[in-house]
């Protein structure tokens, strides 16, 4: 399997497979269970692992808390996100290393976007994700990702961006994104509420 998994062992008599928000899987097996059954038990479940990671994967890890939104504050969001947005189809923050976004590989030239003519950008609020992206190339970002520090913000910018090019979440996509966001994973982790603390710039 291409996508990352975690083996927990305990004293649990069947194994099963697990698919978080956020992305996590998790093989839970008995005590002394081989790697070879769970190799047979990933490449059993393989599709169905597959439709819920990508389901599950860029959902927050706990349920995004729904502030009374304000008309300023949906102003504020959308100016704060088009800042964002704008400076990385302009490339300019592939040079503000370490936090860089490098949209080189998307081609967006040759996608047909221009300065004149960019990807098309929405807020609304959202319950289970921060972000979206449409087929007809509209990028929709959750209202509430304005508190979110903006690494963060450009995080989920490069992932619906990522879309313009791949519209799902194959190897092929993921491979885009690290080219694009080398350090996405732990930008991901951060605004699912795992790893470090949230960086204080706001
Ligand atoms: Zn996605």
């Amino acid at each position: 399997m291409d996508l990352p998994y975690e083996v927990i062992r305990s004293s649990r008599r069947t194994a099963i497979v697990q698919v978080y928000p956020g992305g996590r899987i998790v093989v839970r097996v008995p005590e002394r269970y081989p790697q070879y059954r769970i190799d047979d038990l990933l490449a059993f479940r393989k599709t169905w692992i597959a439709r819920k990671h990508a389901e599950l994967v860029n959902l927050p890890t706990t349920l995004v808390s729904q502030p009374t939104v304000t008309k300023r504050y949906r102003a504020y969001a959308l100016d704060l996100f088009r800042l964002r947005f704008d400076r990385i189809i302009a490339g300019a923050a592939a040079l503000d290393h370490p936090y860089r976004v490098d949209v080189t590989a998307l081609d967006l030239p040759a996608l047909g976007y221009s300065e004149g003519r960019k990807p098309e950008l929405r807020i609304r609020t959202m319950r289970r994700r921060w972000g979206s992206c449409s087929a007809a190339g509209i990028i929709t970002l959750n209202t509430v990702l304005a508190d979110r520090s903006p690494d963060l913000i450009d995080y989920v910018i490069a992932h619906e961006l990522c879309h313009l090019r791949e519209l799902n979440h194959s190897r092929r996509f993921y491979d885009l994104l690290t080219t694009v966001m080398p350090d996405w994973k732990s930008r991901r982790a951060i605004l699912n509420g795992r790893g470090s603390e949230l960086l204080p710039e706001r």
